[in-house]
């Protein structure tokens, strides 16, 4: 029997898990603890995914995917649903053995609608018997079959103008953090892990090159004459890391496990810029234990990619907003690489506890950077780290939010995506640094790798990390917890008084020359010799609010800032520009805003313009032109600076 969508009854209204406490953890089948994740309206305590089987075909023309996804499940005793996290998928049937009954309940917005199955009742033949866990009474496999609508929020399908071939259109996916269920009906939270396999057919338009697919997966290296493509992820990863791009892609090797992929008149330069990834990796290795997914190569996507990168397992998605040409931003690289331990192998169990992937991912990043690059490079990205944090803790709390600056989140009711912001990134690795400067770098390198190795493959919530700092480090010592203060970091608002300052030389430098500009000095006096992006990051951001406008015409017009191809440095410009209203950068602001949707960049710019009558005005057009080419999670944040369609 095939149940519709809707037509079995009363279509009960989906609950979002109700957040029990932050130091509640339910006990789940399996042996796993699973915190409550109030962002997801699956019961994995009831009925748990633990493989996925996708066969979808990527149908441009229709700009859908379809096919169906089989999840293997297992059961707890007297279970008797399975409930799935789905958004505006297009359900067709699913079955067991047998056709199941199933119903979608009303969408709740971003958070979509949950998906509830009849599970075979035991012994109708559905399962296939007891496994190993005890507590699991029987495993099966469930089918949806299924397509994705045109408006899937994780989907962004390209038109071959938006590419740099021009020629072939592009899909990629954004799973991050509850997309996943626009494209794959899942379970779909941090703390649920599977692993996956999947088999995608590409229907390649007529006239054009065959178009490579790739995944969060094991990855073919060049694309095949029949469109057909298997994967296998054989590690268990969180949904958030499912991810699929299609395009005209090259393959270029970088060293024995590394590589990457680009549209072919990009992947070279793309592969010039990350000449460094294989001594990253090593670096990495170094500090906190061998790489445990097999390979690691990045994709470089179109300019409309919304995030710098995303680390989704054995395949990076990046930004071609860091092929600066000179090497200079590829600290991206080495976040992106770091997440292989933090985050892809120990997760955050909610996204409550999303610092526990990015506050311990930057640190390591700078520790990656220090190590393969010096002190003096790491240096000057901790100070610009610690000016991005300070005004981010300022406007949170001048916004009537200040507590989305403590490190433990509470996003009840919220898109994850408010919780994306410096907070979890650059203070919640200086909390890590002022542990290390307390108990000593041997001692703080030897802890955080008993911490990756204790619980690799796992999803750990905030608690749980302090539990373990609490036993595996600070035991015994008082005095070391008085230094840190525990509380005013995680549970306390903006920045302790004990956050660690760094300094930089060479960003002094650039801050004296500021100094004489400031003071009248023409621009094409001032020493900017050998700057490097951060030194002249830094110069930019030192602009006084007195700077007039001959001042801002003589620093263009000396340093090309307007036409820089360094995206970090003509943002800078840009910000300034805006804030000063130095008009004659608009056209060089329109092209940017235009021309690549990186959401880090818009939404300070399009923040920026909003403040004023005539800049909201500006915004609008420019945004009005750009929309349709920027990702739907860049899309959501303009919409909201600028009310759009309200
Ligand atoms: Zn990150």
């Amino acid at each position: 029997m095939l149940v519709p969508a809707g037509c079995d009854g009363p279509v009960p209204s989906g609950e979002l898990n109700a957040e029990v406490s932050s130091t509640t953890a339910r006990r789940i089948h399996g042996g796993d603890d699973l915190a409550t994740d109030i962002h997801s309206f699956s019961r994995p305590d009831e009925a748990r995914v633990k493989r996925l089987e996708l066969e979808l075909t990527v149908d441009f023309a229709a700009q859908r995917l379809s096919g169906s996804a089989r999840l293997q499940v297992a059961v707890a005793p007297g279970a008797t649903r399975l409930v799935l996290d789905t958004r505006d998928l297009v359900i067709a049937a699913v079955r067991a053995e047998q056709p199941l009954k199933f119903t979608l309940a009303a969408a709740q917005g971003d958070f979509g609608s949950a998906m509830t199955i009849e599970l075979p009742s035991a012994g109708s033949g559905g399962g296939s018997g007891a496994s190993g866990a005890a507590a699991v009474a029987r495993e099966l496999w469930i089918e949806v079959d299924y397509a994705t609508s045109p408006g899937a929020a994780a989907l962004q399908w390209l038109a071959p103008e938006q590419t740099a071939g021009g020629k072939s259109p592009f899909l990629f996916t954004q799973s991050q953090a509850i997309l996943a269920r626009t494209w794959v009906p899942c379970q779909d939270s941090p703390g649920v892990r599977m692993t996956y396999g999947a088999r995608i057919t590409v229907k390649s338009p007529a006239g054009g090159p065959p178009l490579l697919a790739v995944m969060s997966a094991s990855n073919p290296q060049r694309a095949a004459a029949d469109g057909v493509y298997t994967f296998d992820m054989p590690q268990p990863i969180p949904s958030y890391l499912l991810a699929l791009a299609v395009g005209d892609l090259e393959f270029r090797p970088l060293g024995p496990r590394s590589g990457v992929y680009a549209e072919p008149s990009v992947v070279g330069r793309a592969a010039a810029e990350f000449v460094d990834l294989e001594s990253m990796i090593g670096a990495a290795e170094k500090l906190y234990g061998p790489y445990r997914f097999g390979r690691y190569d990045v994709l470089v996507l179109p300019p409309s990619f919304p995030f710098g990168g995303m680390e989704n397992p054995r395949l990076t998605f990046a930004t071609p907003t860091i092929l600066a040409g000179d090497r200079s931003l590829v600290s991206l690289i080495a976040h992106e690489l770091a997440h292989s331990w933090s985050g892809n192998l120990v997760t955050n169990a909610t996204w409550n506890d999303f610092w526990l992937n990015e506050g311990f991912t930057v640190y390591f990043e700078h520790r990656i950077m220090e190590a393969v690059f010096g002190d003096e490079f790491e240096d000057a990205l901790a100070v610009l780290g610690l000016q991005d944090l300070e005004k981010t803790i300022a406007e949170l709390t001048e916004g009537g939010l200040v507590r989305d600056t403590w490190l433990r989140l509470d996003l009840t009711g919220r898109n994850p995506d408010d919780g994306v912001t410096e907070v979890a990134y650059q203070k919640g690795a200086r909390f890590l640094q002022v542990i290390e400067k307390t108990v000593g770098r041997e001692r703080f390198d030897r802890f955080l790798r008993s911490w990756f190795d204790g619980n690799a493959f796992q999803s750990r919530t905030t608690d749980d990390f302090l539990g373990f700092l609490d036993r595996e480090l600070l035991a015994g010592h008082a005095d070391w917890k008085t230094a840190i203060a525990i509380p005013a970091w995680v549970d306390g608002p903006g920045l302790p008084k004990n956050c660690p300052r760094a300094t930089s030389t060479a960003l002094a430098r650039a801050s004296a020359q500021m100094q004489r500009f400031a003071e009248g000095a023409r621009a094409s006096t001032l020493d900017v010799n050998g700057f490097t992006t951060q030194q002249w990051q830094h110069l930019l951001r030192q602009l006084p609010a007195t700077a007039s406008a001959a001042q801002f015409a003589d620093l263009d017009a000396t340093f090309g800032l307007s036409k820089r191809g360094n995206s970090e440095v003509l943002f800078e410009w840009l910000a300034q520009s805006v804030a000063h209203r130095y008009e004659p950068a608009f056209a060089a602001l329109e092209h940017f805003l235009t021309s690549q949707g990186r959401r880090k960049f818009l939404k300070p710019l399009y923040l920026e313009l909003s403040k004023s009558e005539s800049g909201k005005a500006l915004a609008t057009r420019i945004y009005a032109k750009a929309r349709p080419g920027y990702h739907a999670v860049s899309r959501d944040t303009i919409d909201g600076i600028l009310k759009w369609g309200k």
